[in-house]
């Protein structure tokens, strides 16, 4: 479904990704792993556009995205929930999830979407009315992610979803990935919570300083002396 070939991105003249090689099949969950600056937010914008491939190619459904603008990409089935949560803190609930349907121009389908992630998120639709700055961690990681559901993605890249949560939120954001996987949303999850991460994906890669360097199924990885080691605390 998604095929990215030899990508390489710089910034400025400092490579980031030094031609990496990953594919993820329909229905999937595919999780990236790695240290603080191995690389993993950048693939993940190169994917949506947000950064440019200097060199390589990356394929969805056979179509080439690297030469595509991040709104058309998000209109071809991609979404993604940024790390650091990113909502518009001075808008409501409501309105944040608005304009993750930008790219939607049918309203029976906004609605239908829409009752679907606050049947997901039911903490957002009772507070749908509330400033988005004023919900807790967890609520505007919940918006982030419901905002990108509502662009309808087939493929929806989660940026460090856990990060600063209370341990219960991050069990219970890490079971609503899974249902939303089950609803046939192809999930790319980027975490430094790599044991959750490993036990919800079917296969990971491991990216160090712009290169993948290992790839498996989830669960050779969670029993990988060396996955063990580096991610996992020791095992
Ligand atoms: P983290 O978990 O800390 O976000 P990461 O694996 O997602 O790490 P990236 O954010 O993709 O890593 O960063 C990869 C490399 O690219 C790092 O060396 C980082 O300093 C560099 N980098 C990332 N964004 C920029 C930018 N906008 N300008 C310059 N360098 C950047």
């Amino acid at each position: 479904m998604l095929e990215i070939r030899n990508l390489h991105v710089n910034y400025g003249n400092v490579e980031a990704l030094h031609g990496i090689n990953l594919s993820v099949q329909k229905g999937e969950i595919v999780t990236i792993l790695g240290a603080n600056g191995a690389g993993k937010s950048t693939t993940l914008n190169a994917i949506c556009g947000l950064v440019k491939a200097t060199k390589g190619e990356i394929l969805f459904n056979g179509e080439p995205l690297h030469t595509q603008r991040a709104h058309t990409i998000v209109s071809k089935g991609i979404a993604q929930s940024p790390e650091g949560r990113r909502v518009f803190s001075t808008l409501t609930v409501a309105e944040n999830m608005m304009l993750g349907a930008f790219t939607i121009k049918d309203k029976a389908l906004i609605s239908k979407n829409e009752d679907w992630i606050y049947d997901l998120f039911p903490r957002l639709a009772e507070r749908r009315d509330q400033l988005a700055g004023t919900l807790s961690g967890g609520e505007q990681q919940m918006l982030a992610i419901g905002r990108a559901l509502m662009a309808n993605p087939r493929i929806l890249l989660l940026d460090e979803p856990s990060l600063g949560l209370a341990p219960i939120l991050v069990k219970s954001i890490f079971d609503t990935v899974r249902t939303i996987n089950s609803h046939g949303v192809t999930v790319v999850l980027v975490e430094q919570n790599a044991r959750a991460a490993l036990k919800l994906a079917n296969r990971g890669y491991v990216m160090e300083v712009g290169n993948i360097v290992l790839e498996d199924k989830a669960a050779s990885l969670l029993n990988n002396p060396d996955i063990q080691k580096a991610y996992l605390g020791g095992g």
